[in-house]
Parts: C-alpha cells; sequence; structure tokens
C-alpha cells in the first residue's frame, strides 16, 4: 500500500526494442529525481495510475522470470531515494540467477550495492553516471532532486577501484548552454582522471506538453529556439537540434574521448539518421561486454550493433577505428 491506502503496482521485467532490445525495470512509479527535460517518468507514473512517484511493489520478486540481461531503468532511476532498497534487493535476485545489469543513474550507488556488483563482476555491463555540466545553477534548475554533478562523478571512482566498468553519460544536452567545446572537453578529461572507459551523449529532444514545459523555462530560452528539427526516432518524432549540429557535437566528442583512451557512443534510438549517417557509434550498450574477444555469440542474447565488431578493441588502446573528418555546423553562429 502507499501512503494513501491504494494498492502499489507491481515491479514487472519487460522486453523493450528501444533500449538497444534489452529487458528493462523500474523499480519506481515516476521519479523523484524530477528533472524538467524528462518526459519517460511521466509516462510511466500515468501508465501505472499514480500521481507522484511511488516506489513499485516488490513482495512477488520470487515470481519474476529472470532475463538475460537487464537495463535499470527506462523511466525512473534506480539509485533515487524510493528505489535504492528495492534496486538492491532485485539485484541480489537477478545477479545471483545470471542475469547481466547496466544501469544509468544520476543518483549515488551505495557501497553495498558497488559490492554486490563487485562480486559479480563479469555480470555487470557498466553503470553510466548521468552529468551534462558542472554549472550547479543549471543543475540545480534542471535536475532539483539529484545529487549536486561532483557527487555523482565520485561514483565514477568508486565504480573503478572496484574493477567494474563506468561511462560518463551527457543525456540530454542543451544545445548553448551545455555544447561548448571547452565545457564538453572539460567534462570528458574529468571523466577520463576518474576511471571512466567511455562517454556517451545525446541531445535532448522533446515534443508536446513536454516541449512547452522546457520552453517556459527561462535558463532554456535559448536553447528551446534551437529545436527545430522533426528527428525521427524509434517509435515517433520528436523535436531536437538540426542534424548537423547533432554531427559535429558527436563528432567532437568522439575526438575528445579517443584522446583520453575512452570510447564514445550515442544512442541511435533517439534520431535513427545518426545511425545511419555510421559516422559514431549508435547504441548505448558496452560493445566490449556485447562481444567477447574469441569472436563468439554475444553473452546477453542482445541484438548485434552493426559495425560494432569492427570497432571493438581492448579499452586501454585509443579506439581502433578512425574517426571520419569532422561535420562543421554551418547554422552555429
Ligand atoms: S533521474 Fe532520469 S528518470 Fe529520473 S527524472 Fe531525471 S531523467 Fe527522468
Amino acid at each position: 500500500m502507499d501512503s494513501n491506502g491504494q494498492p502499489r503496482p507491481s515491479v514487472t521485467v519487460s522486453f523493450e526494442p528501444r533500449f538497444c532490445a534489452n529487458h528493462v525495470v523500474d523499480l519506481t512509479a515516476g521519479c523523484s529525481f524530477g528533472c524538467v527535460y524528462c518526459p519517460f517518468a511521466a509516462i510511466g507514473a500515468r501508465l501505472r495510475g499514480v500521481s507522484r512517484p511511488t516506489a513499485l511493489d516488490l513482495s512477488r520478486l520470487n515470481e519474476l522470470t529472470p532475463p538475460p540481461s537487464v537495463f535499470l531503468s527506462p523511466a525512473s532511476d534506480a539509485f533515487a531515494p524510493q528505489a535504492i532498497e528495492s534496486t538492491h534487493t532485485l539485484l541480489s535476485y537477478l545477479l545471483s540467477r545470471g542475469t547481466t545489469v547496466g544501469i544509468v543513474t544520476k543518483g549515488i550507488v551505495p557501497e553495498r550495492t558497488l559490492a554486490l556488483l563487485a562480486d559479480y563482476r563479469p555480470q555487470v555491463e557498466g553503470v553510466a553516471v548521468g552529468v551534462t555540466s558542472l554549472d550547479d545553477h543549471r543543475n540545480t534548475v534542471l535536475e532539483p532532486g539529484c545529487p549536486p554533478a561532483r557527487r555523482r562523478l565520485d561514483n565514477i571512482d568508486r565504480l573503478a577501484a572496484r574493477g567494474l566498468p563506468a561511462a560518463l553519460r551527457l543525456d540530454p544536452l542543451f544545445p548553448v548552454l551545455d555544447d561548448r567545446p571547452g565545457a564538453l572537453t572539460a567534462l570528458v578529461a574529468e571523466a577520463a582522471r576518474r576511471g571512466a572507459s567511455a562517454v556517451t551523449a545525446t541531445y535532448v529532444f522533446a515534443w508536446g506538453r513536454y516541449l512547452r514545459r522546457l520552453q517556459r523555462e527561462p535558463l532554456l530560452a535559448e536553447s528551446c529556439r534551437l529545436l527545430t528539427e522533426r528527428a525521427p526516432m524509434e517509435g515517433g518524432t520528436a523535436f531536437s537540434v538540426p542534424l548537423a549540429r547533432k554531427l559535429e557535437t558527436y563528432g567532437f566528442l568522439a575526438e575528445v574521448a579517443s584522446e583520453h583512451g575512452l570510447w564514445f557512443n550515442t544512442c541511435g534510438c533517439k534520431d535513427l539518421r545518426i545511425r545511419e549517417s555510421g559516422r559514431v557509434f549508435a547504441s548505448c550498450r558496452n560493445v566490449l561486454f556485447l562481444k567477447p574477444l574469441d569472436g563468439g555469440p554475444t553473452r546477453t542474447g542482445a541484438r548485434p550493433v552493426p559495425g560494432a565488431e569492427a570497432r571493438a578493441a581492448p579499452r586501454v588502446d585509443r579506439p581502433a577505428w578512425r574517426l571520419p573528418p569532422p561535420v562543421r555546423d554551418t547554422t552555429r553562429p
């Protein structure tokens, strides 16, 4: 029961084609981190019939069929305060039954959950830490419930210290506010110094009421004026920055990441043209994890990513593939 005496919806494991064809689990309906740009938490809450962030019921955990691989979480954060206990319980259940896990978080991974992940290190695809900017004012306005950026980045040190794969995730990137080369370079350098093995980034996209909410935020006025292009995505379209700006920024980030020995990728589901361009690696999955060096089948049963095989190389080397020449966004002043 929730605080209003209503029965809480149950935790479920579902297959989601848009998350690189992976199984996904939310531990809360909605998300108390309350990021103003996030449509998914609101949609997740509405679908489960709750009006405020609510911890889902995990009492029937033993009835969940462990999938080969799982992503936490598509419409919530596994380390938001309401989710922390359930996340640990779920991970204990799934890891001990052979499931491999990938996590994206803007929260803080608790020590005991880090220890649990380290006990099952070969089954951890990676933990991506969401920080797009080191600007505290920007983050307080746009991500009001999240811990400060540098505390989130501390996750990378703690993961790396336990030999767990950590990535920096810049998502969403707001044009002008977040995509200046100096700020991106500093953030990638910091992630590399802390022990990350990869960087992933995706520009903001929005539609309907979610776009109007962004347009009402004064800090985002200039950014929103640049969301002029309808981008084709998995499952629909949404307004985003012009393709040329994406290709230029992602190409730049790939170069900077490569200079630090890191991988770069972006989410291909969020703009199908990026995937088709073949200019940057367009999957949120950890290729090195999915593709064993012996060339055997993937461990997780996830959909192999076209071109990934040719690009896979040990983390200690610079990415072996040659980056294409940079794209110049001629619409940018
Ligand atoms: S932490 Fe993630 S799921 Fe939660 S509100 Fe922010 S973007 Fe949405």
